[in-house]
This record gives structure tokens, sequence and C-alpha cells, in this order.
């Protein structure tokens, strides 16, 4: 999953220092790279490896002079996350371009094979927003060369192109040299992308959380297979190119983005807060009665609180988070994964010893954190360990943008509800309801493939391999 963000204002006004103070709150959508591309009279560049803080220094942000540019937050679902494959990525013609994304490009390896073997185009790095650039680049190159002179039918024209082509979930971004912005959401619209505006400003971002700190207003999200363009002036156009059934994708909600955030004009903290109480709801039917009901920081907590409401028991941050430790999820090895939990995370006694706790997470995935918790519960004298998660089994990968791909990832996946209890060392597995999950979105059909097998876009059986392929390999390392 990524995170990106791009501004541009009239004023001409350097906005270097408001994209990597956005990338900082866009920072847990991804913490393995970061970027900045501007452009004033030239484009300029800064990524590298690692954390917002540590890769940006006061004197880059001087050297990134500009008026607009793009930024963008790491971590990797395609290669294994080198520095070199940091976005943005940039092409020097036409007009030079700085492309960043969010989400995963399901047939890249076959559209590198085949950039390179019908155009001899030299896809470069193991990530998949340059083969998004390629195309486009390549594209937008050719209209102008052709009969058709209007630039900005042209950069649709090149969008469409790009439409055609290349299969996946991708919201994206580009900075084009002198002629502005332009924002587009794949058809399916399955990654979030919203608009902000503000006086003699226009920002687009993965999270409305963005704009509170930059003061734009959030305008509203961009619709599935939409392109806008802004230009030098803050003139927007806009245009519907190709719409297929909105499929957003229901994991932002679920863990991935900020509960300040709004997208789609739904709250994130509201949908986790009503996911705790349908939780809540099927626990006190199930005629369990816990003696207190911890949420598992950061992202279990609001369920949780609405859990207990629900069972009219204690809440209790029974759980501390140390906040110095990024995301456990992210780290490429198991056995990394297994210790940073421990890391991450300390029980307190006097919360859990002698008592039934029920914890309360936002999913179960690999079940990796949940097993370590409920070992450390336990090692400080819990009597009885109920573990529930407020969204129902993760069964299926992930082939747009959650780093979750293969199918050995799944703790559920060929298992029935005991197996699965057994293996994490609870007293009791208890899921959310999909049904529950589904009427948190107004929308008919938001992708929910992880929980449901249901993709917007088949995977085809090349493509799969090749993506299992590049993960498990680099899962190994
Ligand atoms: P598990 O217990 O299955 O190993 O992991 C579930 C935990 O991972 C939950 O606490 C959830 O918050 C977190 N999680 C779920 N999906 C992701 C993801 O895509 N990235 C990261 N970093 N964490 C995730
Ligand atoms: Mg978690």
């Amino acid at each position: 999953m990524c995170g990106i963000v791009g501004f541009i204002e009239k004023q001409r006004e350097d906005i270097s220092d408001v994209l990597v103070n956005s990338l900082l709150i866009l920072q847990h959508r991804g913490q393995d790279a970061a970027g900045v591309i501007t452009y004033d009279r030239s484009f300029h560049l800064k990524k590298g490896q690692g954390l917002v803080q540590q890769i940006f220094q006061k004197k880059h942000i001087q050297r990134l002079k500009g008026f607009m540019g793009i930024g963008h937050v790491r971590y990797p679902t395609i290669g294994p996350g080198t520095g070199e494959d940091a976005q943005p990525f940039y092409t020097n013609h036409p007009y030079g371009i700085g492309i960043v994304h969010n989400g995963n490009v399901m047939n890249f390896f076959s559209l590198k094979r085949k950039l390179w073997n019908e155009r001899k185009w030299q896809v470069n790095s193991l990530n998949d927003v340059e083969v998004i650039l390629n195309v486009f680049a390549m594209a937008l190159e050719d209209f102008e060369t052709g009969k058709e002179t209007d630039f900005v039918s042209n950069i649709f024209k090149a969008v469409e192109t790009v439409y055609s082509l290349v299969r996946g979930a991708y919201s994206v971004i580009l900075l084009i040299g002198d002629r502005g912005l332009l924002a587009f959401k794949d058809p399916h619209g399955i990654r979030p992308l919203s608009m902000g505006i503000k006086q003699g400003g226009i920002g687009f971002a993965s999270e409305s959380v963005v704009f509170d700190y930059s003061l734009h207003k959030l305008k509203r999200e961009l619709l599935p297979g939409e392109a806008v363009f802004v230009d030098k002036d803050l003139k927007v156009f806009s245009r519907n190119i190709l719409k297929n059934t909105y499929r957003p994708c229901i994991f932002e909600w679920v863990y991935f983005s900020r509960p300040d955030s709004i997208i789609n004009g739904i709250g994130v903290l509201e949908a986790r807060k009503r996911l705790g109480r349908a939780l809540g709801k099927k626990i006190k039917q199930m005629g369990i009665h816990p003696d207190v009901v911890i949420g598992i920081p950061d992202t279990g907590r609001p369920a949780a609180i609405e859990v207990a409401n629900e069972l009219k028991i204690p809440v209790s941050e029974g759980l501390i988070r140390n906040r110095y430790i990024t995301r456990t999820f992210i780290m490429p090895r198991n056995t990394k994964r297994h210790s940073s939990v421990r890391q991450k995370l300390n029980p307190v006694m006097s919360e859990i010893k002698d008592k039934n706790v029920l914890l309360v997470d936002d999913s179960i995935v690999r079940g990796t954190t949940s097993s370590e918790i409920v070992k450390m519960v336990r090692s400080i004298g819990a009597k009885k360990v109920y573990y529930a998660s407020y969204s129902p089994p993760v069964i299926s990968p992930c082939y747009y943008g959650i780093d979750m791909t293969t199918n050995e990832d799944f703790i559920a996946r060929d298992k029935n509800l005991d197996e699965v209890r057994k293996i994490i060392g609870a007293d009791l597995i208890i899921y959310g309801e999909l049904k529950d999950l589904a009427s948190i979105l107004p929308f008919k059909e938001p992708c929910m493939a992880c929980f449901n097998n249901n993709y917007p876009i088949k995977p085809q059986k090349d493509d799969i391999e090749d993506i299992e392929k590049d993960r498990l390999q680099w899962n190994l390392l």
C-alpha cells in the first residue's frame, strides 16, 4: 500500500514543505520509502528508503523548489522495495513527467515484456508505476505528434490508453512539466484519491486528512475511470473516461486509512464504530460474558469501546503500544514480524490477571500478531482469552495493493473456526459478519475480494504466477 499527494499553487509559491509534511501525515500508508518531485522551471527530485523524517532534511526541502509537485510514501507490493524503486518516477519526454501511484498493476510483468518487445522501451525498475508512466508517456507522445494538437484532450486520450493496457488498481498523480497536475483513478476506482481546493491552490491526496493540515477544503473523491487535469492557472478539466462499477476497497475502512479521514463521504472512525457495534451484538447473542474488553492498538480501539458498550462491561487500555515502532506487518521476514509484535505491544497485568479477556482487533490475516498477543496475555495470568476480529475471515489474496498476495498468507483460508482457534491459542475466535461489513458503505459492490473472493478484475493465471513468484522471492530474502 502507498500514500500519494500532489499540490499546485497559483501564486507560484514553493510547496515542498507542505508536500513533505503531508507525506508525514500519510506515513501509516507506507514506511519503506518516500519521495517528492517538484517543478518550477525544471524538476527537482528527492527520494530514498526509510521514514519521511529520515529522508527529508531542511536542505532537501530548500532545494525542492517549485509551485507544483507530487509525493509518495511506499511499502512495496512488487519487488524487494529497494531505494532505486522508490517513487516518484520521472521520464524526460514528452514535457518531462513525474508520477506517483497507489495500487498494484496486475499485469506488470507482462506489460514490461510487451513494452520491450514492441517498442524497445526499457522498464528498468521493479516498480509497477514505471509501466504506467511509460504507457502514458508513449501514448501522449504519439498523440502530440499526430494531427490532434489540443493538449488537454491528448492527455485524456493518453489516460484512455493506460486504461486499455494496464490492469489492476491504481490511483495516480502526474506532474507534467510546464503544464500542471493530472490525477486519475482506475476504471473501478479501487484505491482512494480525493481532491481539495483552497484560495489559490488545488491538491490531491490519498486521504482527506491531508487537507485538514494543508487547509484545502475537501472537494470530493475522484470517480472511477475519471481523470482531472489542473493547469498552471488552476483551471480544472475533468473527464469520465471509462466508467465501470465503483468498487472501492473496503479494507481502507477496516484497517488502512486513518480514523480521521473521510473517504467517499464515509468517515473511517464512524465505520469502525459501526463494525464494533455489530460485533458487540453478535457476541451478546452468543451468550459470552467476558470481564473486560481490550482493543488492540491502534485500529481495534474504537471498535472495542463499542463492543464494551453493547455488552455493558468495562473497556480497558490493557495493551500498551510503543508508538516509536512502525507497523510490524510490513517487515518482510516472518521471524522479524514475531519479535516486533513483542516490541510493539505490552500487556498491563492489573487489567488482565485473573480475568476473562475479550480482545478486539480489526482483522486476522496471517495469525502472527494474534497468536503472539494471546501468548502475551496468557503469560500474565488471563483466565480466558476470547479473540475477536471485527472483519470477517481474510481468505483471498489482494492483487490491488495490500501486501497479502499469496494464498499462504491466510490462516483462515482452508481451516475451520476451531482450527484457527487452536493455532492462535485462544479459547474462542469470533469474526464479524460479511453483511455487517458490506453495510458500512453505500455502494452496491465495494471490493471485498479478500473476504469474499469476488474480484472486480479477474486475475489471469499468468499474472498470478508472476506475482506469486515475485512475492515469494522477496519474502524469502
Ligand atoms: P495477524 O494477527 O493475522 O498476523 O495480523 C493482523 C494484524 O495485522 C491486525 O492487527 C491488523 O491491524 C494488521 N494488518 C492487517 N492488514 C495489514 C496490512 O496490510 N498491513 C499492515 N501493516 N498491517 C495489517
Ligand atoms: Mg493491528
